[in-house]
């Protein structure tokens, strides 16, 4: 009944020449009321692919083979297209797109394209939501000039606080940010962060929050899912996760990140190898290509999710669980 979100053996394929690329494949991740939920893994793991699949905006090639989504009593795949669209989109649930330094439309004024968001889905006076509009750019701390400048007149930042500012507008109870900072320097970085955790405070939504940057969410998610290769690795608790990772790729992973406690014999790994081809990917386990202890029944079996006593999720056959 707390749960927000619940992703069950999601499969999302994308169709090409040759096959398709198993971009999401039999992936589960639940996210309760208020929570924020750290997304993260390599490059091409599907995180965005997951993310696009709840806000059905994907791509023509791409095609749900499987699972549900549910959310708020209802699966989102299932729901009449038009519903979706007016009563579920930027209203309930709402998406930071990656890269969104592109996502506002250059030929149109800040202004105009909040007041058009505000209007297209809420009976209001277009006074009414020009009103709104300088409020939400108050909220994210813009000066009320943005509103009639281009995109290309903001900076990186401002135009990162303009896409909060829209993504929050109708006020959603779940956010989806997928590395709404990546492109942004460090600095700049932090405020976004900052920014978003206090309209979180504000206005309670619940959030994902995707990126491949494990050493950022320490700081700020209730729970951590790593995914490797289209499939979940370990699932948690934030803090447990750091400090007692189960799965091998979650250990890699927080190895090759600086460890600010341990700064002075901090050494930079990599996990050798790559991520597997999501056409043909290994059998049984897809990380054992990469995996210091990867067992014959690795080869052989697909390792299921089961929950460990400290509380996490985790796909390996060194835990135990097996299909
Ligand atoms: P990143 O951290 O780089 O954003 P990601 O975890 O978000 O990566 P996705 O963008 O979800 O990964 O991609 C998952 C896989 O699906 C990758 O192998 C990618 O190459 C593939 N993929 C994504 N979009 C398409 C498409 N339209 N057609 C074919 N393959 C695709
Ligand atoms: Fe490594 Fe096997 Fe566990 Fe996969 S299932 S992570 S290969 S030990
Ligand atoms: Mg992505």
């Amino acid at each position: 009944v707390d749960d927000e979100l619940s992703i069950r053996g999601l499969k999302t394929y994308f169709k090409t020449k040759t096959g398709y690329v198993k971009a999401v494949d039999d992936f589960s991740m639940t996210v309760k009321k208020g929570e924020i939920m750290g997304l993260a893994g390599e490059s091409g793991s599907g995180k965005s692919t997951i993310i696009t699949t709840v806000f059905r905006v994907l791509p023509q090639n791409a095609s749900v083979m499987g699972g549900n989504i549910l959310f708020e009593g209802g699966d989102v795949l299932k729901m009449d297209r038009k519903k979706f669209d007016k009563e579920v989109r930027w209203k309930k649930i709402s998406w930071i797109p990656q890269v969104s330094m592109d996502s506002l439309d250059p030929l149109y004024t800040v202004k105009s394209q909040m007041v058009e968001t505000i209007m297209v889905h809420e009976d209001v006076s277009k006074g009414e939501a020009v009103e709104r509009t300088y409020e939400a750019l108050e909220s994210v701390k813009l000066n009320p000039e943005i509103a009639d400048k281009y995109p290309h007149e903001l900076s990186g930042g401002q135009k990162q606080r303009v896409i909060i500012a829209m993504s929050l507008l109708l006020k959603p109870n779940l956010v989806m940010a997928d590395e709404p900072t990546t492109a942004l320097d460090v600095v700049t970085q932090a405020t976004i962060v900052d920014l978003l955790l206090s309209k979180k405070k504000e206005l309670g939504f619940s959030m994902v929050f995707v990126t491949h940057d494990l050493s950022l969410l320490a700081t700020f998610s209730d729970k951590v899912t790593v995914m490797y290769a289209g499939q979940l690795a370990e699932s948690g608790p934030s803090e447990s996760i750091y400090r007692n990772p189960q799965h091998p790729y979650t250990q890699l992973l927080l190895k090759s990140i600086p460890d600010i406690r341990k700064w002075k014999e901090r050494k930079l790994y990599s996990i050798p190898g790559e991520p597997p081809d999501l056409e043909n990917p290994p059998s049984g386990c897809r990380f054992r290509t990469r995996c210091p202890f990867a067992m014959p029944v690795c080869k052989e079996k697909v390792p299921e999710p089961v929950m460990t006593k400290e509380g996490h999720v985790v796909a390996c056959h060194l835990i135990g669980g097996s299909k």
